[in-house]
Parts: C-alpha cells; sequence; structure tokens
C-alpha cells in the first residue's frame, strides 16, 4: 500500500499538529541553548504549510512535498527554515513524480533530506544539530525498507531512532549553530532541531498508521 499525495498532506497536517503542540517546549529547549524561537519558527512554518494545502491541491507525493519546502523556506527565518526547506525540496526531487510511494521510495526521501541538510548547513554527525536525528532514522528507514517494509513501518522506524539521535545530542557540544557560540556550556540540553525532526517523523509515521 503506497504513500499518495493525500496521504503526504495529511502526514504535513500532523507534522503542523505535532509541532504546535510541542511548540513551549522546542522554545524552552532553544531557550537554554540558543534564541528561544525554534517553536515559534516551526510552529508559524507549519501552520503555513497546513494552510497552504487548503488551498491548493499538488497532485503528486512530490509535488506536496515540494510546496511545503517552498512555504517553509519563505516563513521560517533562521537556520531551520532553510535546512527543513531544503531537506523537503531534495526529498521531492528523489520521489520524482510518482503518483504513490512505497517503503523503498519512503526511505529515499529520507535520506535525500538528510543529504540535503548536510549540503546546506555542512553538519557532521555528532556536531548537535538535526543531523544527529536525521543520520540513524535514514539507516533505520533503509533496513526497515529493505525488510520490505511499508511507509507506515519505514517512518516508525526512522521515528524511533530519530527520538534516540536527538536523545543522544544532550551531553554533546554543540559545533554548529548558533548554540557553538555557548561552547563547553552547550552540553547537557537536547538540540532542538534534533527534537523537532523526532517529532515530525513520530507524526509523519503516526499519519502513514505506523
Ligand atoms: P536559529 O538558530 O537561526 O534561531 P532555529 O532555532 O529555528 O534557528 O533552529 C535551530 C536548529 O537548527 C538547531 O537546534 C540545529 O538543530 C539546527 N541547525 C543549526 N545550524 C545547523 C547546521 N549548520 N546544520 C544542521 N542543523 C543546524
Ligand atoms: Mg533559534
Ligand atoms: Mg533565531
Amino acid at each position: 500500500m503506497g504513500c499518495t499525495a493525500q496521504d503526504v498532506i495529511a502526514a504535513l497536517r500532523a507534522g503542523a499538529a505535532t509541532v504546535t503542540e510541542h511548540r513551549d517546549e522546542l522554545i524552552e529547549l532553544d531557550r537554554v541553548i540558543g534564541d528561544a524561537d525554534h517553536g515559534e519558527n516551526m510552529a508559524r512554518g507549519f501552520r503555513a504549510v497546513a494552510a497552504k494545502m487548503d488551498t491548493s491541491a499538488p497532485e503528486t507525493p512530490g509535488a506536496v512535498l515540494k510546496l511545503c519546502a517552498t512555504v517553509l523556506i519563505s516563513t521560517v527565518g533562521g537556520a531551520s527554515g532553510p535546512l527543513y526547506g531544503t531537506a523537503f525540496l531534495r526529498a521531492a526531487a528523489a520521489v520524482s513524480d510518482a503518483p504513490e510511494l512505497d517503503g523503498t521510495a519512503v526511505a529515499k526521501a529520507v535520506q535525500a533530506g538528510l543529504e540535503g541538510v548536510v549540503a546546506r548547513g555542512r553538519a557532521e554527525v555528532g556536531d548537535k544539530t538535526m543531523v544527529d536525528a536525521l543520520t540513524p532514522a535514514v539507516e533505520a528507514a533503509k533496513n526497515a525498507a529493505e525488510s520490505g517494509e511499508g511507509p507506515a513501518k519505514v517512518l516508525a522506524a526512522a521515528a524511533e531512532a530519530a527520538h534516540q539521535g536527538a536523545q543522544a545530542t544532550e551531553p554533546l557540544v554543540a559545533r554548529k549553530g548558533r548554540a557553538s557560540y555557548l561552547g563547553e556550556r552547550s552540553a547537557g540540553h537536547i538540540d532542538p532541531g534534533a527534537r523537532s525532526t523526532a517529532l515530525l517523523l513520530s507524526a509523519f509515521a503516526e499519519a502513514a498508521g505506523g
């Protein structure tokens, strides 16, 4: 059972709901090692994505992902807008104009998203960024797809790995983004972008039925 454009829209709406629900938590994480706007950035961006889906009807999963990317890039200031925007843009390119996505296509989309974040932000694993959540997510998604799982299970595997990756940012010293200005003082706190990545993947997985 593949993921249609409507399924991708439903996943993005679930993503919007989750970042809205966790807005204050993400603000608090960003307050201690950044500038306290990550929750608002994500809530505003995904609110705009959901609103855009009300007024336009992209016909393929790739077109939905591309529209999401352009909305995020144009509505979210700060580091996370261009980074998530690039992730969704690369995911869109990876799925091309396929009418439905199977587990393998979903895993490839997540991988392309990571590649986009890395191309844009040049962060490596261990730098205490969203890359620390996305990298294990890609690995888990790939493994699930290779064992024949569909979109829901692939996303569920990705989400679980992303939560572990986000949790593992806690002791790290940030080497990219605003948190890196704090040096050693950034240790002892979870990275907000890694947390939002895990939350989004969980929402996508749940929306897909995983
Ligand atoms: P800003 O830091 O501009 O206020 P946000 O608070 O919305 O933007 O996003 C901060 C998050 O962006 C960080 O928690 C981190 O996960 C991510 N981030 C910042 N710089 C990079 C980078 N170079 N590569 C990957 N992710 C990054
Ligand atoms: Mg911030
Ligand atoms: Mg900011």
